[in-house]
């Protein structure tokens, strides 16, 4: 084996939230041709193993149990596509935003709404990152990941990602495939997506291109999200919820202010309204933890306070939408022990 995993690495500066904590065994992994015989290593010793991005969607216990492996496979390449779009192969390691910014420097576009997603292009696929009306999803082509189960290699296609809101297979069956590579598929004609409020006055903006639609994107989220590296946060701690017609009519006659979006699935609930009508919006523990002032939905942690602080304030949050609007909120982060 080449890369030999070292015992107690500090992966305090490896999530944005901050959060103190030590992995049992560490190894950072730059070429996939090394994947099977970490996983045999691991396997023989009945630890679990898991996959670390960028660490921005992760809550982590103070000891960290198995092998953490940092993805740090790199390479962007254009590859033949016989669809019409423009494809490109990305490797697991990648920066999601620097990819986005270079793929549409290179003339293709589907990916602008979803700029400045901090994290790495091989988490992307797990919670089909989404943003401003635009998912992973709508343009992806297939995922290459290693399965630590059947411990053989394996490819996904659009289907066989089982995508749906935040969701996909590599979440449901968390930790068990390790995404190695992406590939995209880049629009040629730009179509833009700009049914979200803050990008709807580029509509009729004369020879809109992909670009400027970033550029909005990446202006929006500056002004509204905080920068981990300032603030410690792993951007929005809750999804939102997916409701019943039944539930959404219940909710509707004892609150007529209801923030709410008709989906193909039911009724999504905007997570950061509801708590905030809780008003917790700005409110934080004794240890800092709180729910950030411009937008409740965001977790902070200035005082780079532990899991268990963060798990306390998660269940205060969802403890008071529980009992003003009976809906529980689902974490959005994975919790690693
Ligand atoms: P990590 O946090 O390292 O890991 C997250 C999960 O993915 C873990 O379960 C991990 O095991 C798994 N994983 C990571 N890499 C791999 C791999 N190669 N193979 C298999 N599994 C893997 N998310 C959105 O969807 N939309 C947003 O607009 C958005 N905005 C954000 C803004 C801020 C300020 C922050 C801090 C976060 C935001 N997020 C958003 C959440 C987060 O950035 C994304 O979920 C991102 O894709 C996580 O990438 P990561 O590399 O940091 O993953
Ligand atoms: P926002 O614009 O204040 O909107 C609040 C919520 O309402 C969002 O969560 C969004 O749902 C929903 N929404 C707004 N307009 C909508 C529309 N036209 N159709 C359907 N749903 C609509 O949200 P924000 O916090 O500034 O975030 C902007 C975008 O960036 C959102 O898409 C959000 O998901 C994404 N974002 C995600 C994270 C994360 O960590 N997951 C962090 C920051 C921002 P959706 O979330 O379903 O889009």
């Amino acid at each position: 084996m080449s890369i030999d995993p070292q015992p107690q690495v500090d992966l305090s500066d490896a999530n944005t939230l901050g959060v103190p904590s030590t992995a049992d065994w560490y190894a950072e992994l730059t070429n996939a041709s090394d994947l099977p015989a970490l996983v045999r290593w691991a396997r023989e010793r009945h630890l679990p193993i898991r996959a670390l991005g960028g660490g921005s969607n992760l809550v982590l216990n103070e000891q960290v149990s198995g092998l953490t492996l940092k993805i740090s496979i790199m390479g962007k390449t254009r590859v033949e596509s016989d669809s019409g779009r423009l494809r490109w192969r990305l490797g697991a390691g990648e920066s999601w935003h620097t990819t986005v910014v270079d793929l549409i420097a290179q003339g293709g576009s589907g990916i602008e709404n979803l700029a400045l997603i901090p994290g790495t292009v091989g988490a992307a696929p797990v919670q089909n990152i989404g943003a401003y009306g635009v998912e992973l999803a709508d343009c992806l082509h297939r995922v290459e990941a290693y399965d630590t189960v059947e411990q053989r290699w394996r490819r996904f296609g659009q289907q066989d990602c089982c995508f749906g809101y935040r969701d996909s297979v590599f979440k449901q069956l968390e930790n068990r495939f390790i995404i190695t590579a992406v590939e995209l598929d880049l629009d040629r004609e730009f179509q833009p997506q700009l049914t979200y409020g803050p990008l709807q006055t580029l509509a009729s903006q004369p020879g809109l291109t992909a670009l400027q639609v970033m550029e909005q994107v990446i202006e929006i989220r500056q002004s509204r999200l905080p920068e981990p590296i300032v603030l410690p946060n792993a951007g929005s701690f809750f999804k939102n919820p997916v409701i019943t017609t039944e539930q959404y009519q219940m909710l509707l006659a004892e609150h007529s202010d209801l923030v709410v979006f008709e989906q193909a699935e039911g009724w999504k609930l905007a997570a950061g309204w509801l708590i905030d009508q809780c008003g917790l919006r700005g409110q934080n523990n004794a240890d800092g933890v709180g729910c950030y002032e411009r937008q409740a939905l965001v977790l902070v942690n200035p005082k780079r306070a532990s899991a268990t602080s963060i798990l306390a304030w998660q269940a205060h949050v969802q403890q008071a939408v529980k009992e003003r609007f009976n809906v529980i909120l689902e974490p959005e982060p994975r919790f690693w022990a």
